[in-house]
């Protein structure tokens, strides 16, 4: 009792590639469709049908693995990788084994202020598998090939993260450079991300890994978390028991918050993995590695420096927005369209996570358009609405991406400028409130606040509260 036990894990990363074409065919790639539309004899494993490489998976791959660090293979070719399942048609996968695309890598992470870098051991491309749907009404299986044959890349990284919070912290950061590079959307929640996590408890201060399982069907950032949590209590309980941990594959259910074997640890020999004869090498050159490198987009880290140098944003500030590519992506179409880069990154900045947070959602899920958040921008800046009317129909540009200068004109929510008019109602209030006028005049500043909010709600809010104030001071 009371020992320590440090947790060792280590990520099976897959990544669904943004090609518009499959991997080894020219089948579409797209999300959604009705099943087995986008199929042809190739992806579909029909006999003599023969592969052809899609030359922008070569392309991507090389862009995450320069991005990651990692040094790319310029000889590389792909192996078989031979099993049966019904959403594998060929009755193996094309994938790489011997000469992965990329190896020896890193990404840097920050947790709690601490950085740390997690070595990527290799990646390599392979093809994706179909989708099987259970029908269980009709006691029936149905297979969907649309994803067979949709290009992934695996990253797999060395077991160098101790905790949830790193393992979290590593993925949004693959997650960013890959979005970043436009090589894919990376969505956990429509499998184009997915995560396998390789787990093992030690005992603090042990040299040696403990055994360790492997948990798959991981689909949010939150499940990963708790997964984590779930799997090292069970296996240090297995210990503390005095039992053993057994090497094997287990399915993560969310719903329940535990995990059940799926099946007992497979080794490469078992899949009797050998060179696709169908696929000649691949030869990476130099020059071609220096064109991809060369192309390689502005990345978080200089964007960041360019967003702290060119407009003046605080490092923070620029740290959060650069984070996700959407947000930076509206900043900066804000910002050309308005010319006012420090309030775009305010509206980011407040009210953006602050509804993103209300509503449990991702930076990435913001649907508005840069072009209305800057037409808000120029209406709060012209002061022809006040802040807090510029707040409500923020919510609306949020949820609905409203035009704000058609929604203000239709609502009448311009504010009034005519002094006449505001001079009216001051009067009236004045005249109706006697007793704050006097207490203002005995020196309660405080009284001043009440006159302010009298105005105020006289004009429907459509009033500058900073002319209210300076006219009642006057006229008081
Ligand atoms: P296999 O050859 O069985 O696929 P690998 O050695 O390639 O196994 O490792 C697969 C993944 O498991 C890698 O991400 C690696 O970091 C991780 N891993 C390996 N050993 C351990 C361990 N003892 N504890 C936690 N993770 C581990
Ligand atoms: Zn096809
Ligand atoms: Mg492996």
């Amino acid at each position: 009792m009371g020992k320590q036990y440090e947790t060792v894990i280590g990520l099976e990363v897959h990544v669904e590639l943004a090609t518009r074409t499959k991997i080894f065919c020219s089948c579409s790639t797209e999300f959604g469709k009705a099943p087995n539309t986008h199929t042809c004899p190739v992806c579909t494993g029909m006999p003599g049908a023969l592969p052809v490489l899609n030359k922008q998976v070569v392309e991507y791959a090389m862009a995450i693995g320069l991005a990651t660090n990692c040094e790319i293979t310029k000889v590389c070719k792909f192996d078989r990788k031979n099993y049966f399942y019904p959403d594998n048609p060929q009755n193996y996968q094309i994938s790489q084994l011997y000469l992965p695309i990329a190896r020896n890598g890193y990404v840097e992470i920050e947790t709690g202020g601490t950085k740390k870098k997690v070595r990527i051991h290799e990646m390599h491309m392979e093809e994706d598998a179909g989708k099987l749907i259970h029908d269980e009404w009709d006691d029936t299986s149905l297979v969907d090939y649309n994803r067979s044959g949709v290009p992934l890349v695996e990253i797999v990284s060395e077991p160098d993260m101790r905790s949830a919070d790193e393992v979290i912290a590593y993925l949004e950061k693959l997650r960013m450079i890959i979005q970043y590079l436009g090589a894919s959307d990376c969505k956990l929640q429509e499998g184009s991300m997915r995560a396998d996590v390789n787990l093992s408890v030690r005992e603090a201060g042990a040299e040696e890994f403990g055994t360790r399982t492997e948990m798959k069907n991981l689909n949010s950032f939150k499940a990963i978390a708790r997964a984590i949590e779930g799997e090292r209590e069970r296996q240090i309980e297995l210990l503390e028991e005095g039992k053993a941990v057994v090497q094997e594959t287990r399915r993560w259910d969310d719903n329940k918050e535990s995990s059940y074997a799926m099946r007992s640890k497979e080794d490469a020999q078992d899949y009797r993995y050998f060179p696709e004869p169908d696929l000649v090498p691949i030869v990476i050159s130099g020059e071609w590695i220096e064109q991809i490198r060369a192309r390689q987009p502005e990345l978080q880290t200089e964007k960041m420096e360019r967003y702290k140098k060119e407009f003046d944003i605080p490092e923070y500030d620029a740290k959060i927005i650069t984070s996700s590519k959407h947000m930076a992506d509206i900043f900066e179409a804000a910002s050309a369209v308005c010319g006012k880069p420090k309030k775009v990154s305010n509206w980011l900045m407040v009210e953006t996570l602050r509804l993103l947070k209300d509503r449990g959602m991702e930076p990435e899920e913001i649907s508005f358009s840069p072009e209305n958040l800057a037409k808000l921008v120029n209406l709060t800046e012209s002061r022809a609405i006040n802040s807090s009317v510029a707040k409500e129909v923020f919510e609306k540009i949020f949820a609905q991406d409203i035009d704000p200068e058609i929604y203000v004109e239709e609502h009448g929510l311009k504010t009034v400028n005519d002094e006449g008019a505001l001079e009216e109602v001051i009067r009236k209030v004045i005249a109706d409130n006697p007793k704050a006028a006097k207490d203002y005049h005995s020196g309660k500043e405080k009284a001043l606040g009440a006159l302010v909010g009298q105005t105020m709600k006289a004009m429907k809010g459509k009033a500058d509260p900073g002319l209210v104030n300076r006219k009642l001071r006057e006229m008081i």
